[in-house]
This record gives structure tokens, sequence and C-alpha cells, in this order.
């Protein structure tokens, strides 16, 4: 029998992609969909953050999307923009500098082009050896500081991988006068109801007998190739896949962790209120400046083109942070108010604060060759990790339904 632990997106995957039904799904919580559950809530639709869909696959999509009723399915046009300063300028920071000052104008220009240099070994030196000292110094790092919450000389220089807005000179210096600030993510796809509809419809393809919630695993024995719950109930496997972070893998087997696995957290706030705010284009802002607690503020209301403001906020932790929620709802609206989003006449209807840990794993060379490593060694205990955690990277929904499926292809 295959277990499988989690009921995230990778989980519900790998069943619906293995071609039997000899399997166990076991999930910690009492609900399916890990990180893509939704709340929907005195007409509110909020998801553990913004998540959206940008499928490349056509046939992944259409197997994803196979019970959504059509109408269900809004697809965006992209409209993100940064606060900077007292203004916003659209995103990516480093395609619009014709937006800002012109004394700043001409400094993120002329250090664009000052001391080219190919040679960098980290994340913080790729942003000035790419983008020059004055964009990474007014936007690209204090942004990705504040979303990441470590020093960025410890992420790998491709920590982002193609999630990162890499552009060159020549396109640059073209959206000064043609814009196109396309990213990976340009058009997107969101369902009415939240992430969830997504999660549901995958699930249709999985044997809903076979899922076990309120299943939390409390230990695995490779030798022995038994589970143990929990509630102390023991279970045996032939083969294990596991979405569970791949920290929290190593902690289940009982081996020491390598350190290198760094990671952060996020606390999500989920906000709606009794009437329209003041910004009715954006789909999202970014924050780099630290006298807003947030990095980034999405709008649900201008994406499902609600007449209540309903809003996503997010702040970036260390892991070890010991985040209170409570105490910091009122600097959020007051950073709201500020930021020039709400008005003070707005009232809060309904909130809610969700804290992901870990929310995006720090990739670092070291913590990559660590994980490869183990991955390998585990698979010949018969336990294969997957997943945006368990294989520890950064990756999109469809990354992990591919991967999900290649693991089943290649088992069965
Ligand atoms: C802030 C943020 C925004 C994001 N936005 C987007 C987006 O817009 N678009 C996009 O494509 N992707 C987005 N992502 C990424 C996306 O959330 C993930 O790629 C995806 O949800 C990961 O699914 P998973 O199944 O691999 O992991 P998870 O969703 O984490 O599922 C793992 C499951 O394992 C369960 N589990 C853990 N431990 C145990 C245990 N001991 N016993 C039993 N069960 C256990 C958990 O409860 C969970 O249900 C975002 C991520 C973050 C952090």
């Amino acid at each position: 029998m295959d277990i499988i632990i989690g009921a995230g997106i990778s989980g519900l995957s790998y069943a619906a992609f293995c071609g039997h039904k000899d399997y166990r799904i076991l999930e910690q919580s009492d609900k399916i969909g890990g990180y893509c559950k939704t709340t929907e809530r005195n007409g509110f639709v909020w998801d553990y953050s913004g998540h959206f869909f940008h499928f490349k696959d056509k046939e992944i999509e259409q197997f994803v999307a196979q019970n959504i009723p059509v109408e269900d399915l809004l697809t965006v046009r992209k409209k993100t923009q940064i606060r900077y300063k007292d203004r916003l300028i659209d995103y990516p920071f480093q395609m619009n500098i014709h937006q800002l000052p012109q004394q700043e104008f001409i400094d993120c220009l002329y250090d664009l082009f000052a001391n080219p240099t190919t040679n960098f070994s980290n994340f913080k030196e790729m942003l000035y050896a790419k983008f020059g000292k004055s964009i990474a110094d007014k936007f690209l790092i204090p942004y990705n500081s504040k979303l990441y919450a470590c020093d960025l000389n410890t992420l790998d220089k491709d920590a982002m991988g193609r999630f990162f807005p890499y552009a060159e000179k020549e396109q640059i210096v073209r959206n000064f006068k043609a814009a196109n600030n396309d990213t990976y993510n340009a058009t997107f796809v969101y369902p009415k109801h939240g992430a969830i509809q997504y999660v549901d419809s995958l699930a249709s393809h999985v044997n809903r007998e076979a899922i076990c919630l309120n299943a939390a695993v409390a230990a695995i024995c490779p030798k022995e190739h038994n589970i143990t719950l929990r509630s102390g109930e023991k279970i045996q496997y032939d083969r294990l896949i596991s979405t569970v972070p791949f920290s929290k893998l190593m902690d289940l087997i009982g081996e020491s962790k390598n350190p290198a696995l760094s990671w952060n957290k996020v606390l999500v706030f989920n906000i709606g209120f009794d009437k329209q705010g003041l910004d009715t284009q954006n789909h999202w802002i970014y924050f780099p400046e630290d006298k807003y607690c947030f990095y980034r503020v999405g709008f649900y209301s201008n994406i499902l083109g609600a007449d209540r403001c309903s809003l996503y906020v997010e702040l970036g932790f260390d892991k070890a942070a010991n985040i209170q929620p409570d105490e910091l709802l009122s600097r959020v609206l007051k950073d709201l108010q500020e930021a020039q989003i709400i008005t003070d006449d707005m009232q809060v209807v309904d909130h809610e604060a969700i804290i992901m840990d870990p929310a995006y794993v720090h990739v670092s060379a070291e913590a990559t060759r660590y994980v490869a490593e183990q991955k390998t060694a585990l698979e010949k205990d018969d336990i294969y990790s997957i997943g945006r955690y368990g294989s520890w990277t950064y990756c999109s929904i469809e990354d992990n339904i591919k991967e999900a499926k290649a693991l089943a292809n290649h088992l069965n």
C-alpha cells in the first residue's frame, strides 16, 4: 500500500495520477487543501494569502479544472504596483524606474550601466550585479528582505528561479516608451469561490474514502516500513509519499537536521470592510519601506469585482518569531490608512489571521545539496518526498501537480 502524508495539492495529485486505489492519505488537519484552503464567510472569499493559478500545461489545466463550472473561472489580466515613498509605480520596479522622480531615475539608470559584473555568488550580490546599486537599494533588497526575513546574502543566487522578474538593460530602456511589464503570471485564473474549487475538483479524481482527516503522523520507521499516528495507531506501508516540509520529515524519521534548512513564516490577515476602499484598480501592491509592517497587500474585491473592500495583508517573519496576530491587527489597520488603501470611516466587518509556517524556504546552495542527497538516500527505503516543502523549493501549484504526476508515473 502507498501511504501519502498530506492532503494538499501534492498529496491529492499523487493519488489522482497513481492509477490504482491501494493508497491512504493521512492529513493532520480537519480539511483537505493544505495551503490552498479557502474561507467563505459573510460574503467574503479568502485564501491562505492570494492563491492565483497560472497554468502552462493545458492538459494539467483541463484535468484540474474539469469539475469547476466555466462561469466560476475568472481570467484576470494582472495589475500590480509598488508604493514607493509618496507615489505608486508600476511593477516590476526595475522596468519602471522612469516613473521615479528625476534625480532617482538618473541614479538608477547610471548605476544600471556602471560596474557591470557577471561575478556573483548569492542572491544579494546577484541583485547588485544585474541591476546596480540604486535599483537594488531602493526596492529589490528592502522588499525581499521584508519578505524573506533574512539576510539576502544567505540565499542562492537563483533562489527564486523563474519567478524572479529578470530584465536585460535593453528591455528596461525600451520600457521607458513601450510598456511591457509582463511577468510569469501576467494573466491568471481565479475561481469565484477561491482556491478550494481547484482542490475539490482535483479531489474528485481521488478515492474520498482513502482520505483520513485529523490523522497526524507522529513518527516514521523507515527500516520497518511503518508510521505511527499521533493517536498511537501504527500503519504498515510499501511506499511512503511525504508532502510535509523536508525539515519536519527529518524530525519524523528521528534524523538530525542540517542547519542550512531555514525558512520564513508569513502572517496573513484577511480583512473584509463595510464599503469600498481607495484603490479599486490594483490586484496587489508591494511595500518595500519599513514604515509599513506588511510587504504586500492584495485586493480580493478588485479581482472579484465586489463592492466591499476585501484584502489579504502579508507580513514576513523569522522562523523563530513568536507571532501574536491580535497585537498586530491595529498596526496593520493604521498602516493601511497611511498607505491610502482604507479610510478612517471604513469598518472591519470580518477578519481572520493565518500563520504560514513554513511560507518561503530559504533556497541556499547547501540546503539544495543536502535535500537532494537525503532524498536519494530515502528512496532506497521507499520514501519519496515531494511538494513545495517536501522538495524544499520555490514553485507554483502547477509545478507541484507536475512533480506528483511524474512520481506517480515513475512508480506505477
Ligand atoms: C504566501 C504564499 C502565496 C502563494 N501564492 C501562490 C499562488 O498565487 N500561485 C501558486 O501557484 N502557488 C502559490 N503558492 C504556493 C502554493 O501554496 C504551494 O505550492 C502549494 O500549496 C503546496 O502544496 P503542497 O501539497 O506541496 O504542500 P501543503 O499545501 O503544505 O500540503 C502539505 C499537507 O501536509 C499536511 N501535513 C503536514 N504535516 C503532517 C503530518 N505530520 N501528518 C499529516 N499531515 C501533515 C499539512 O496539513 C498539509 O495539508 C503560495 C505560497 C505562499 C507561501
